[in-house]
């Protein structure tokens, strides 16, 4: 693994960037994150080149966090093109030897497990494209094994592979954040939008009386908090729409 620009103060992407073009598909590290919030946000934005020109034009690369020993690293690849690239798959299934738990020595065992296909080390791509079968003997019996070999140059022992297919695997990308629906009929925003229709040019003041009167006052205030943000001008659609998105309020979702 070479160290090339883990610990730059800033992260330097358009080194990787470059890194990256001259070899389209392959993964490349292009920064580590002390937190992994900032990681996920940034390999969201790489894709769509947002704030983000070294990456430009958006859909040119692809990005993902991951777990690394020092961080959260941020990998990359180039994609631009017309010949489509090999899927980066978020689990690998191989088989691995595995005794037994228990004291005593209870015979060769071969157990498959399901791990994911990031190197837990740097959070690199595992050789989940290079895994091949490898037969021993024991005892006379012949028995099959998967081996493969990550392209970051960490090895996985059976040991360790065993012990995180046992941990919960967790999403490896956040869960899209679910946009709202529309509101619902009886829900504050609902309860204003239903007014709304009756009531031309209906206002916001009007909208958070209508909360009042309905018992949610909290909402209310949030409105005419707002209204006052805005000298006044403010629909009840608008109110509608303040009050839906706080009653929704957008959580990030979890990675490993
Ligand atoms: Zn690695």
């Amino acid at each position: 693994m070479k160290s090339r620009s883990i610990y730059r103060a800033t992260p330097d992407h358009a080194a990787a960037t470059a890194t990256a073009r001259e070899e389209r598909g392959h993964w490349v590290m292009a920064a580590l994150y002390p937190s992994s919030a900032s990681a996920r946000t940034v390999a969201r934005r790489v894709p769509i080149a947002e704030m983000m020109p070294s990456y430009e034009p958006a859909g040119a690369y692809e990005a993902y966090a991951a777990h690394h020993t020092d961080g959260t690293a941020l990998w990359v690849r180039y994609v631009a093109g017309d010949e489509p690239v090999p899927v980066l798959p978020d689990r690998m299934s191989v088989r691995i030897r595995h005794d037994g738990d228990g004291p005593g020595y209870s015979g060769v065992g071969i157990i498959t497990v399901t791990v994911s296909t990031r190197c837990p080390q740097c959070g690199g791509p595992r050789g989940f494209d290079t895994v091949i079968p490898h037969r021993f003997h024991h005892d006379g019996d012949s028995y099959v094994v998967d081996r493969w070999s990550n392209k970051c140059g960490h090895v996985d022992m059976y040991d360790a592979v065993l012990a995180e297919s046992r941990e919960v695997l967790l999403p490896l990308v956040p869960a899209p954040v679910p946009s709202p629906g529309p509101p619902a009929k009886d829900s504050p925003a609902g309860l204003i939008l239903t007014a709304a229709k009756g009531r031309r040019g209906m206002h916001a003041q009007q909208a958070a009386r209508l909360l009042d009167v309905h018992g949610h006052s909290e909402y209310a205030e949030r409105i005419r908090a707002e209204l006052r943000s805005r000298k006044g001008h403010m629909s009840a659609k608008q109110a509608a729409d303040l009050v839906h998105a706080l009653s929704n309020p957008v959580v990030e979702g979890g990675v490993r």
